[in-house]
């Protein structure tokens, strides 16, 4: 189930965050598996979306979207480059090969492009040294009409890190040479432990959907809704003896006799093989754990004495079973959890 409300609500939140900076709503990876037009719909009030690549900027702007679009992380030509501000799109510059492109772009292509700076993340990004070797042709190179710069944090997660203040002061450091429309350092994490460097625009992504970016902060201490529920329903309830095993293998075996619970709900839905056995579901408003291997259709609960019958609804991850503590137990983080759920799971859209 997605709650549309939610992922409004989360905007507002962001806001208030960094109230003086614009929002690029980061609604990749189909909007971190809510739909990323219905992500794009809730987002409405947001400044720019962000998205992977050019098959996402047709997605949206099909679905008539006409609000700017930063393309992250993709790689084109020349004859895209050319479309590209008519059509409102951004891309981010974070390599050499696209580089040597803006040259031949032509004179009237009028491009508003990111460089994006790599000051520590170690993946997509100019050094500092190609940078400050480049951006002044940048500036003067007919057929661009506005440079911004973005960089990336990779510990923004963890504030105490040091690294993160490196990173924003190497940045600022950079930028402050050089007249860029806007710069942007900011995702989720780094929006609410830095808001004070929020420049022109942060990049929430996840927080958008209801889900804390930060280790031991709930999401709900931040104010956020969880936007998706994933839900299914016991389909079997028996009674077992102790020392019963339970699934593939018999990795988990019934200390004492209890009535055990199987869901309608596998890793081929989405939820995550590595959960292991105490992974908590809530099943009637009480949390029960999860028991044996996790197979690709079926899992299994203790329900010990609960009143629980088949056809009862089970929550595997929503606003009352927070997705981070399931992703905490199962060795993962909600990010990949969000993004896994599979094609044959029902959407239901409230
Ligand atoms: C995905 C992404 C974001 C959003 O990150 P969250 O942690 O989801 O907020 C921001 N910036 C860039 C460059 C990204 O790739």
């Amino acid at each position: 189930m997605i709650d549309t409300a939610a992922i409004t609500h989360n905007l507002e939140r962001v806001r208030t965050f960094a109230p003086r900076a614009k929002v690029m709503a980061v609604i990749k990876a189909d909007g971190y598996g809510h739909s990323m037009t219905l992500a794009a719909n809730a987002l409405s009030s947001a400044d720019e979306f962000a998205v992977t690549g050019l098959d996402d900027v047709r997605k949206l702007r099909a679905h008539g979207v006409q609000k700017p679009i930063t393309m992250l992380s993709s790689r084109f030509d020349v004859s895209d480059l050319n479309g590209m501000s008519a059509n409102a799109v951004r891309p981010v510059i974070y390599d050499h090969e696209q580089l040597d492109l803006l040259f031949d772009v032509d004179d009237a292509a009028a491009l508003d492009i990111w460089l994006k700076i790599d000051t520590g993340m170690g993946r997509l990004g100019l050094t500092l040294d190609d940078a400050h070797s480049l951006t002044n042709r940048l500036l003067r190179q007919r057929g661009i009409n506005s440079i911004s710069a973005m960089t990336h944090l990779a510990n923004a997660d963890n504030p105490q890190h040091p690294n993160n203040q490196t990173q924003i002061d190497q940045f600022l450091t950079f930028a402050s040479s050089y007249s860029f429309r806007e710069l942007s350092i900011l995702n989720s994490a780094g929006t609410l432990a830095y808001a004070e460097h929020a420049q022109q625009y942060v990049r929430p992504g996840v927080m958008l959907y209801g889900v804390s970016p930060q280790h031991g902060v709930t999401a709900e201490r931040l104010g956020l809704k969880a936007a998706m529920t994933f839900k299914s329903e016991l389909i079997s309830v028996k009674r077992l003896p102790a020392g019963s095993p339970i699934g593939y293998g018999g990795a988990y075996t019934l200390d004492t006799g209890s009535r055990i619970g199987v869901i309608a709900c596998g890793y081929a839905d989405g939820y995550p093989r590595h959960a292991p056995s105490g992974t908590l579901v809530l099943v009637n408003d009480v949390f029960v754990p999860i028991i044996g291997r996790v197979s690709m259709d079926l899992m299994t609960v203790d329900l010990g004495e609960m009143r629980a019958a088949v056809g009862d609804e089970v929550i595997l991850w929503g606003s009352q079973n927070p997705i981070e503590e399931v992703a905490k137990s199962a060795g993962t983080i909600a990010y990949e959890l969000l993004c896994s759920i599979t094609e044959r799971v029902e959407r239901v859209v409230i």
